[in-house]
């Protein structure tokens, strides 16, 4: 089995947890579909989102400079970063020059994508994520399964389980307001406590210099304002060219993500407040090497919001850890061969290929015409298991020939219903598999169609 598969299969050996996991992830689904439906010019703003994206990347050097340029007059210091090393260095870095040993984070998956939380807590600094689903991780040591939704994969009685052991809550609680408010009183003493405050970005402004930060629980805010220093770190993608273009995200991220008209706070920060300091990390890591390649240049449009996560059969089936990577679903899909082609090559068959993705990203990415090219150029590679290729081989000849196709459609209509499904493995047995009708769709069409 490869990688993916292979972790796929522990997560659906556990039937409960599977089909919970699914229902969870789909009502997010739904409630974006439902948000979807009262934007009538939903679709225009999609096809304007993708333009835009388009246009910044391709003049990508010019936007970058730009924004440095307003950034440094609006009071900001700017550092630049090659790769995941040299930003974990800068961030440290500027720690260690303002003393400072307890950081509060607020929801970053560039610094995931950067292990920074390993590095720095290797050196001595107190790292505390403070956005809800990431602090539940965080305690259980373990990444987030969900870009949007890091702790999705738990159930609120194992949440229960572990506030009771890290907060001392009565045992068996599991109400989700008493646990968040036993979380609220834990993570007001480290905001009260910590000397910086660490943010990701979710857009940055070329012709203002500022950047913008989106969260549902204020965290953002509260760590930059009660500490004098403030790190936040951008991944190169992150620009729009002014606030006009700003407000077509920021209709499309929310809604696309969980099904609100907009995140509860969208902060804005333009230079440091008096008496404080801004530091902007802007990080490639890899980004430059996908801007080079045209095929997979539209990737660097995504703006995170986790609905083609949602509406993955695959990734709902299979859980966000067993992609093995900061940022799973069929964007991680994508992107993960571009680090490491050899490690990550199970994972652009980690999909069913039906293009949902691709339906519901908010800037239109052609995610699953990506994960097929990805295909063919890992197979082109010699990085695809020979049963697999055979399969493949063995799959296209089939479909080419119409009475190939027929003849082994004719046997699978036959045999497949008495399949004892102990050989269909964790994954089959969970599914309802269709009864195969055994007349010909002629016949059946025919029957339909009533006398002429
Ligand atoms: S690829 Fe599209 S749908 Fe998926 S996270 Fe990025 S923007 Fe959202």
């Amino acid at each position: 089995m490869t990688e993916h598969a292979e972790n796929a299969a522990a997560f659906v050996a556990n039937g409960e947890r599977l089909q919970w996991h699914d229902k969870a992830v789909w009502f997010m689904r739904n409630k974006r579909d439902v948000a979807r439906a009262a934007v009538p010019e939903w679709e225009a703003l999609r096809a304007l989102a993708s333009q835009i994206k388009a246009h910044t990347i391709s003049r990508l050097a010019g936007y970058l400079e730009q924004f440095e340029k307003n950034a440094l007059a609006a009071g900001a210091q700017v550092h630049w970063a090659r790769d995941a090393e040299e930003h974990n260095q800068i961030v440290h870095g500027l720690l260690e020059k303002h003393e400072v040993t307890r950081l509060v984070k607020s929801k970053s998956m560039l610094t995931e994508e950067c292990h920074l939380n390993p590095y720095l807590e290797a050196r001595g600094i107190e790292v505390v994520d403070t956005d809800l689903g990431e602090r539940i991780v965080q305690f259980r040591k373990e990444p987030p399964s969900h870009i949007v939704m890091p702790a999705i994969h738990l159930k609120k009685e194992e949440i229960g389980v572990l506030f009771h052991e890290k907060l001392g809550t009565p045992e068996g609680l599991a109400d989700p307001k008493a646990l968040t408010e036993a979380a609220r009183q834990h993570l007001r003493e480290k905001f009260l406590a910590a000397q910086a405050g660490l943010t990701g970005v979710n857009f940055a402004i070329a012709s203002t210099g500022g950047i913008v930060v989106c969260t549902n629980e204020g965290n953002a805010d509260l760590g930059t304002s009660l500490s004098p220093l403030h790190i936040a770190c951008m991944g190169v993608e992150k620009l729009v060219p002014g606030p006009q273009e700003l407000a077509v995200f920021l209709r499309l991220l929310a809604r696309s993500a969980t099904g609100q008209p907009i995140t509860t706070y969208t902060s804005h920060f333009h230079g440091p407040r008096p008496g404080t300091e801004l530091h902007i990390v802007i990080v490639d890591h890899g980004r430059s090497k996908m801007l080079a390649r045209e095929e997979y240049r539209s990737s660097l449009k995504c703006i995170r919001c986790g609905a083609c996560m949602n509406t993955c059969p695959v990734y709902r089936h299979s859980g966000g850890h067993s992609y093995g990577v900061t940022v799973p679903g069929p964007i991680g899909s994508v992107l993960a061969p571009h680090i490491d082609p050899k490690k990550h090559a199970s994972l652009p068959f980690a999909s069913s290929l039906c293009g949902s993705c691709t339906d519901v990203c908010p800037v239109k990415i052609d995610l699953h015409h990506q994960l097929l090219a990805w295909r063919g150029e890992l197979a082109a590679k010699g990085l695809v298991p020979l049963g697999k290729r055979v399969v493949s081989r063995v799959g296209g000849w089939v479909l080419a020939r119409t009475w190939a196709y027929r003849f082994f459609g004719k046997l699978t209509r036959l045999f497949a219903p008495l399949l004892p499904s102990a050989l269909l493995g964790p994954w089959g047995r969970q599914r309802d598999l269709p009864k195969m009708p055994r007349e010909s769709f002629r016949a059946q069409w025919r029957k339909r169609a009533g006398p002429r």
